[in-house]
């Protein structure tokens, strides 16, 4: 199971794409930030002008690309969709920014990871909807200003706290998404269950909901991994039992923790008492990046109350201990 998405084969992002909601009406939860964001697009649409740069920021898989196609949806425009690592040279921007028509959406996933000189580049366009561009080379070398059709840039970012100040301010919208409810995620699993057309029951989609890290990606990964099994281990349709049979399978346990998730926690205690401990020796002791730990693993725990940030580190609390039934002070517990 990959939170990130990073790691998903073509054929997976292929599913992925199938189950995006498009419109406003099929997006599940984030009521706040949707009713805010269903006024603005109003507006721009009634004023027939480029939506006002928008900010989504969350762990991943959350829905913050989803969100970028339906404002594009929503506005009745295109989208182009590029990210902060690819985007290497200004020269790359400018293509792209040069070929947007009127109100179209610019979706930079990752916009953290712009390097400097591309994001010094973005802040004209975003301002002004101009850009310089370099002519010709050697002696004749000079830069022309280009003017762009008024567009809105879409940025997203697992980690909004590295983004500059500057980039920052530029974003007229800002929306923060938060982990979704089992609730909420079992009308997402019903749904994607009748995209996929899997029958399955209030009971298991409950089940897999419960067990997704409040992540949308999960609950439908789960419940693919859950498909597979009810196919080759059942009859096909999605119950209690094979559910819980294949998601016991998948190790993930029942408040959803995965196994990265459980080994923080086990090493936090095991290996330094219950912490405090600071982030980068606590990467090296589960051998994730400390980047990863911040932005996939780490939110999700503390959401969930299993461990706290202190000025010192990283310290998991009383739940931890029971949820792993392990006494504090080391001796093993049932
Ligand atoms: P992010 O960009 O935040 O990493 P995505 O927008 O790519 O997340 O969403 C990951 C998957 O989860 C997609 O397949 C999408 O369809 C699904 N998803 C995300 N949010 C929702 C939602 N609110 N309702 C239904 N499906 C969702």
């Amino acid at each position: 199971l990959d939170p990130t998405g990073e790691q998903l084969s073509p054929q997976e992002l292929d599913i992925e794409k199938k189950l995006r909601p498009l419109t406003f009406d099929d997006f599940t939860g984030q009521d706040q930030a949707l009713e805010n964001l269903q006024i603005f697009v109003q507006a721009a649409n009634l004023r027939d002008e480029a939506l006002d740069h928008t900010l989504f920021h969350g762990p991943p898989g959350l829905g913050k690309t989803t969100l970028a196609h339906i404002l594009a949806n929503e506005l009745d425009v295109s989208i182009k969709v590029t990210s902060g690592p690819v985007l290497d040279k200004p020269g790359d921007l400018a293509g792209l920014l040069t070929n947007l028509e009127e109100r179209d959406v610019l979706f930079i996933d990752e916009i953290h990871r712009l390097s400097p000189i591309v994001e010094e580049y973005l802040y004209s366009a975003m301002e002004d909807y101009k850009i310089d561009i370099m002519i010709e080379t050697g002696p004749n070398a000079r830069t022309v200003q280009i003017n762009l059709n008024p567009f809105t840039l879409v940025g997203a970012t697992t980690r909004s706290g590295l983004l500059t100040a500057p980039m920052r301010a530029r974003f007229g919208i800002a929306s923060r998404l938060q982990y979704y409810s089992t609730e909420l995620l079992t009308t997402i699993v019903q749904r994607s269950a009748g995209i996929l057309k899997v029958p399955i029951n209030m009971e298991a989609a409950i089940e897999i909901a419960g067990r997704s890290r409040g992540t949308p990606r999960i609950a439908n990964a789960l419940l693919r991994r859950v498909r597979d099994f009810a196919q080759i281990k059942g009859d096909g349709n999605i119950d209690i039992k094979i559910a819980k049979y294949a998601l016991e399978a998948l190790h993930v346990d029942a408040h959803g923790l995965d196994e990265m998730d459980n080994k923080i926690l086990t090493t936090l205690i095991d290996k330094f008492k219950g912490g405090p401990v600071g982030i980068t020796t606590l990467a090296t002791a589960v051998s994730e990046s400390s980047e990863t730990i911040e932005e996939v693993y780490e939110p999700f725990l503390i959401q969930q109350g299993f461990i706290v940030r202190t000025p010192r580190g990283r310290e998991v609390t009383e739940a931890a201990y029971k949820h792993l039934g392990k006494l504090k002070g080391g001796s093993q517990g049932g």
